[in-house]
């Protein structure tokens, strides 16, 4: 299994998995050449890209990735949105199945300020959940494997950020209604059957209202499982 975050943060989220056998992009909200690059100049190994929502973090290179040829997924809320066409769009809706390659893909509905989906990819032995940009998880999964999940703050430092006058009411809550916090996160975690998890990876850390090495300790204390914490831009 191959995991590479060529990034996850507001700035830009673009995660790449392979099972050996058939290479995914998850969100492509990267200029597309840094996404080749990231990808040792290439996009031949990528079959297709699954795209969460709309929001250009991560979907900035969804005409270039099409216009490369490389089949897309996405809600037809978030094909309306960005305006994309082509025989390599292919619309979802939540609760549907299709495979790509070795992957088999359910869609789920995330919970966003916009219409998004999470992902659950399986290619035997591997069961990978894919979720950014949603509040909390309206689901449980069983037999995970990989859990790539967006950890964007934690409550005690919302607060103090909103107390001290970093933060203004109107974005803590959007910030609270839109993204999870590690405290949810930690509750998806102990609703979830962990036993066959070998890897938990956090995503999309805000920049002024998360703590990298605390979210990593606590989520590894949490479920004795190796939990990475994507620290690039
Ligand atoms: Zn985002
Ligand atoms: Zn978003």
């Amino acid at each position: 299994m191959e995991i590479k975050i060529l990034a996850s943060s507001s700035k830009g989220n673009c995660i790449y998995v392979s099972d050996g056998r058939t290479g995914l992009l998850l969100d492509c909200g990267l200029p597309v050449q840094e996404i080749k690059r990231g990808l040792n100049f290439g996009l031949s190994q990528v079959a297709a890209c699954l795209l969460t929502h709309s929001h250009n973090d991560h979907a900035k290179a969804a005409k270039d990735i099409i216009k490369a040829g490389i089949d897309f997924y996405a809600s037809p809320a978030t094909v309306g949105a960005l305006g994309l066409v082509g025989h390599r769009v292919k619309t979802i809706k939540p609760m549907d199945r299709f495979e790509v390659g070795m992957w088999r893909v359910l869609a789920f509905d995330a919970v966003h300020d916009v219409e998004t989906l999470g992902f659950l990819l399986s290619s035997t032995p591997y069961k990978v959940l894919y979720l950014v940009d949603s509040a909390y998880c309206k689901y449980r999964f069983r037999g995970l494997t990989h859990i790539l999940v967006g950890c964007n703050y934690s409550l005690d430092i919302l607060r103090r950020n909103m107390a001290e006058g970093f933060l203004l009411a109107e974005l803590k809550s959007r910030i609270m209604r839109a993204h999870m916090s590690l405290e949810t996160l930690r509750e998806m975690l102990k609703a979830n059957d962990l036993s066959r998890v070998e890897e938990i990876w956090l995503l999309h850390l805000s920049e002024g209202n998360s703590d990298a090495e605390r979210f990593k300790r606590e989520i590894r204390e949490l479920t004795g499982k190796p939990v990475y914490v994507f620290a690039g831009e």
